[in-house]
């Protein structure tokens, strides 16, 4: 059985999505799944890749682990990698991800497709497709020449199913080496919000300059309340400064792949289209009928947004909170 390593990155405790996508489709490949877990933080996330369909899990239970430390990170990584003696490597295109497997790659002197948005496997060789161009087209890339196998696949790309039981048995410690550090973490600033990264939510409703101002978007964050859904918004809107730039979808922003992406007074400029267009059903709001966002809408509603949106709001509380 080929041996894989699945990077297991947590959030609050908890096993992201991204991460649980990966370990369950090395399990359903038939991959001998090793999940590496970093931080002395992630003992619940050790156990969740257990019930997720890791064979065994690397612990590196290490408070140095705990923030993000790029040097740190790779060392911690390519510990594992080797240890678990695994040519596959998938990993989430998370911001985390997209920053330290590059590095790891060229520490392998291997090949690494990011930003991938589908995977599968043809004679034990990675085969991912990733967009290209803000998503104009799509690139077919095998990694089978490459010592070591690194994909980094976008969240929501992949199915998952329920977890089975945990196996605390299945979770090995794994130590840190002695790291001289060119980099050391101070401080980690988080963003106000409690609610899910863009990235990893299922749910967005993200508002453009058609709000009119940075007071409006009190209407958004209402419906994504009643949906249990994240918030986003344009570029133009956080130019002007009425959002953060954390809130940004689009081609300089976040690429996101919600089930359902809710576009409210958004125009459908290609830099947005770039980061939005994996969501599986795209609602889009705005009352010019020939606004570019409705090409790409599963469903479109031509109106004023400040009428829509309270009403929808108000229907969906009725639908959902009974
Ligand atoms: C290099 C580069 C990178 C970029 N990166 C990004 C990026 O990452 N993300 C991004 O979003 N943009 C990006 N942009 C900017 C992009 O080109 C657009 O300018 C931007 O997306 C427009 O934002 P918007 O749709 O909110 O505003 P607008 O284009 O002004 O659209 C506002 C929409 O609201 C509608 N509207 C107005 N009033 C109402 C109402 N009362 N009810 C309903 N609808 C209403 C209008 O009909 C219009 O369609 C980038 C541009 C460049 C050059």
């Amino acid at each position: 059985m080929n041996k894989l390593v699945v990077f297991c990155e947590h959030q609050s405790h908890n096993l992201k999505r991204s991460s649980i996508e990966l370990l369950q489709f090395g399990r359903s490949k038939n991959f001998h799944v090793v999940g590496v877990v970093l931080g002395s933080e992630g003992s619940a996330a050790a156990e969740q890749a257990t019930a997720n369909g890791a064979h065994e899990v690397l612990w590196f239970d290490d408070a140095k682990l705990n923030g993000y430390n790029p040097e740190l990170f790779l060392t911690a990584l390519e510990v594992g990698i080797k240890q678990s003696d695994a040519r596959h490597v998938l990993a989430p295109a998370s911001s985390i991800g997209r920053d330290v497997f590059p590095r790891l790659a060229a520490r392998l002197d291997s090949s690494v497709a990011s930003d991938c948005v589908a995977l599968s496997v043809d004679d034990n060789a990675f085969v991912a497709k990733k967009p290209m161009y803000s998503g104009k087209c799509f690139a077919q890339v095998s990694l089978k020449d490459s010592p070591y196998q690194i994909v980094l696949m976008r969240a929501n790309q992949l199915p998952v199913a329920a977890a089975g039981s945990s196996n605390a048995g299945a979770i090995k410690k794994a130590a840190l080496p002695d790291v001289s550090l060119k980099t050391i973490l101070k401080e980690v600033v988080k963003g106000a919000s409690e609610k899910l990264d863009l990235t990893e939510a299922n749910i967005i409703v993200s508002g453009g300059r058609g709000l009119k101002e940075a007071g409006n978007f009190k209407m958004l964050e209402d419906m994504a309340n009643v949906l249990g859904a994240t918030v986003g918004a344009s570029r133009a809107v956080v130019d002007s400064g009425w959002v953060s730039h954390s809130m940004q979808v689009g081609q300089t922003g976040k690429t996101v792949a919600p089930t359902l992406y809710i576009a409210v007074g958004i125009s459908g400029a290609i830099q947005h289209l770039a980061g939005m267009t994996g969501s599986k059903v795209i609602v889009a709001i705005n009352n010019d009928p020939n606004a570019p966002i409705f090409q790409k809408a599963t469903y479109g509603i031509v109106g004023d947004l400040f009428d829509v949106v309270p009403k929808l709001t108000e229907e969906f509380k009725k639908l959902l909170h009974k």
